[in-house]
């Protein structure tokens, strides 16, 4: 059972949609995709009933009158990704994160619970694991993203809790397990290794909050003198923004942590509490007290696998979305929205927000026999927790220009609005996106 407050509140809404960030940004747009509609008799299929499919479904669902939405995805619960940091150090209980699909599906559409094998956009269809052919005349592609657990040798889900490892990223469960692992650590201090991918992830800061977050839990819990911080990156850098990437690396130094570039763990030793990274010089080993994994992440298998997919180039197996209007390059009736895209940017919650009524306007205008109309512009967004009760408001687009909702606040400096907008007011506005109210 979902609580009270993971279900719809419209009473809420109101003062939400004039105080989140989220709501705010590019509501110009939201309100005229919401007054948006076709009188056409189409059948809309959406893969994928996460942030986007749900958000998708409840728009489209209103703004086509004569049409049918059919939702495909065997998943129930709904988890709300966000709040997992929180989550996994200490701040809020498991359940606060987890909903379930059914609250916020709308009751006039179809819903397959059933998982897409395999997509065949010349004939129309896509292919369930149960053999059903389903056929569209439009189709929007939301299958979120793939973790790649499996990449790193030795690696095994189940462990995390244990042995002094930590994951946020798997699942609600997961988190929470990381928190025991995370607390242990936070009394007792030890070696502790954070890892990036080298790979594309979903929440860029999500790796940088759990890195913060438990230097702060050492800090309360006494384990501070007694621990050796370290930040292993795969990639050149901890972040995409230049200005953010120094002040983060700055950040970690003065607080006495290790930062390694274009180290990616290879393997672990789970019992052993030993982690291989592969290195330019070749392969290290470091002994770890906490080790918290960042997965390689990829597009889910059946998009990869698909003719859907980008075949080359630095977005190779993403869906292949023309960033702008977010129409797929080859079939003019699929769109793809939320982190499966192969775009320049994105794979957060506030990406998802901005892009679903890009998707939908354009869709309808496509639906309609006209090309598409809008064009979005890679907004992006992350309250990035320095600590708990301080986080940085980052917004910024295709063209890492920041693009601040608020005038007021000042994306370069931490505040407490930034965290209060993070711990309190993010997942009522994300609650309201899901039934395509902001
Ligand atoms: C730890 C963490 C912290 C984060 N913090 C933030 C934050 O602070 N701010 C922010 O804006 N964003 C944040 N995000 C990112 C954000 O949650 C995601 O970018 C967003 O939820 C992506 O939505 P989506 O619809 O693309 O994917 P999802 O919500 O994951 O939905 C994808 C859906 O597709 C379904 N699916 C997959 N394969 C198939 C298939 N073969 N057939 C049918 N269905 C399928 C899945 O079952 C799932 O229901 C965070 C994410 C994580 C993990």
């Amino acid at each position: 059972m979902s609580s009270s407050e993971n279900k719809p509140d419209h009473g809420r809404r109101n003062f939400l949609l004039g105080s989140a960030a989220m709501a705010a940004t590019l509501a110009g747009l939201e309100t005229a995709a919401a007054s948006m509609s076709s009188d056409k008799n189409v059948h809309v299929v959406i893969v994928g009933s996460g942030s986007a499919g749900i958000s998708l479904a409840n728009r489209l669902s209103r703004a086509l009158p004569n049409g049918k939405v059919t939702v495909i995805d065997r998943k129930e619960p709904h988890t709300y990704w966000p709040g997992l940091t929180l989550v996994a150090t200490g701040l809020w209980p498991k359940d606060k994160v987890v909903l379930a699909n059914a609250d916020f599906l709308p009751s006039n559409i179809t819903w397959i619970k059933e998982m897409v094998t395999g997509f065949d956009p010349e004939n129309n269809t896509v292919i369930t694991d149960s053999g059903q052919k389903v056929k569209y005349d439009f189709m929007v592609v939301a299958m979120g993203i793939e973790y790649n657990y499996g990449a790193i040798q030795g690696m095994d889900v189940e462990a995390i809790g244990t042995n002094g490892l930590a994951s946020v990223y798997h699942s609600p469960d997961k988190a929470a397990q990381s928190w025991v692992a995370i607390q242990k650590y936070s009394v007792e201090g030890g070696n502790g290794i954070f890892t990036l991918p080298p790979t594309a992830i979903r929440c860029a800061g999500a790796p940088l909050k759990m890195t913060f977050l438990t230097l702060d839990r050492l800090k309360q819990n006494g384990g501070f003198e007694k621990a050796k911080m370290n930040f292993y990156s795969s990639t050149g850098g901890v972040f995409g923004l230049p200005w953010f990437n120094d002040f983060v690396i700055k950040r970690f130094g003065e607080n006495g942590m290790d930062v390694k570039f274009k180290t990616q763990l290879k393997a672990v030793d789970i019992g052993a509490r030993k982690a291989t990274f592969a290195t330019e010089n070749g392969d290290i080993e470091a002994q770890y007290e906490l080790l918290h994994v960042v997965p390689p992440m990829r597009a889910p298998q059946p998009v990869r696998e698909s003719v859907l997919a980008w075949q080359d180039g630095s977005f190779k197996g993403w869906l292949a979305v023309d960033k702008e209007t977010l129409r797929h390059m080859d079939h003019p009736n699929v769109f793809g929205c939320g982190d499966v895209n192969g775009t320049p940017l994105g794979k957060t919650a506030a990406t998802v927000k901005l892009s679903v009524p890009v998707v939908v306007a354009n869709l309808l205008s496509v639906i309609d026999g006209k090309d598409p109309q809008v064009k979005f512009n890679g907004y992006t967004s992350c309250p990035l927790i320095t600590r708990f009760g301080s986080a940085m408001l980052i917004e910024f687009d295709y063209k890492k220009e920041l693009i601040p909702t608020f005038s007021f606040i000042d994306p370069k400096q931490e505040s407490w609005f930034a965290w209060v907008m993070k711990e309190q007011m993010l997942k009522p506005t994300y609650l309201e996106m899901l039934q395509g109210h902001v």
